[in-house]
């Protein structure tokens, strides 16, 4: 880990993996980087079974790829949570995260998602509803939700220490200060990625 260049882009591992990639733990060969995604959000009750978007109920349980109600009054939406890398840029390690939203706000992102008008101007509160392995809890951790108009998920931008978030947890200082490649390659590992041993790590 000490000797990580400074850029990831200085480390010719990422280049590697961007170019021929890596044999991987899950049987797969993986060529650059891709998003880890998260099922469901923290305190679903049971699978993830998914109805169509299209189909959102605002009462009861209703549950999509995209959009979660729980008991008519908890309202989640999935969102991705970039994080920087060393001096890479706007090349980002992805995850697709869910993130709670208060009704009115979550009403409107869903309307513009489904009517493909999300607007890059239109931002609102979002609580982050995942723990991410590798992190001690990431559940509750407050940010924004920005919408886009590339036809992805809202980003979701973690705050500093307001809102009770905490101001030394990892994932809040990773998230603007970025990781090495070792730490991507250890993030990969705990969602049954581990690419370590081709990438000579
Ligand atoms: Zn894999």
């Amino acid at each position: 880990m000490a000797d990580s260049p400074a850029s990831v882009f200085d480390d010719p591992r990422f280049h590697a993996f961007s170019k021929t990639g890596f044999q991987c733990s899950c049987g797969e060969r993986h060529v650059g980087l891709f998003p880890l995604h998260m099922h469901l959000p923290k305190g679903w009750p049971g699978e993830a079974v998914y109805e169509p978007n299209s189909a959102i109920r605002m009462d009861g349980n209703f549950l999509s790829y995209d959009f979660s109600v729980l008991e008519g009054k908890y309202y989640a939406m999935r969102m991705r949570l970039p994080v920087a890398m060393h001096g890479v840029g706007p090349m980002v390690f992805m995850y697709t995260v869910w993130a709670g939203m208060n009704r009115p706000d979550f009403e409107a992102y869903v309307q513009a998602t489904l009517n493909k008008t999300m607007d890059k101007n239109v931002k609102a509160p979002a609580r982050l509803a995942n723990n991410i392995s590798g992190f001690k809890p990431t559940s509750g951790l407050m940010g924004t939700a920005f919408q886009q108009e590339d036809g992805g998920y809202p980003l979701l931008l973690l705050h500093g220490a307001q809102d009770a978030n905490d101001p030394n947890h990892q994932l809040l200082a990773e998230q603007r200060q970025g990781i090495s490649f070792d730490r991507v390659l250890e993030l990969f590992s705990e969602y049954g990625h581990d690419m370590r041993a081709a990438a000579g790590a």
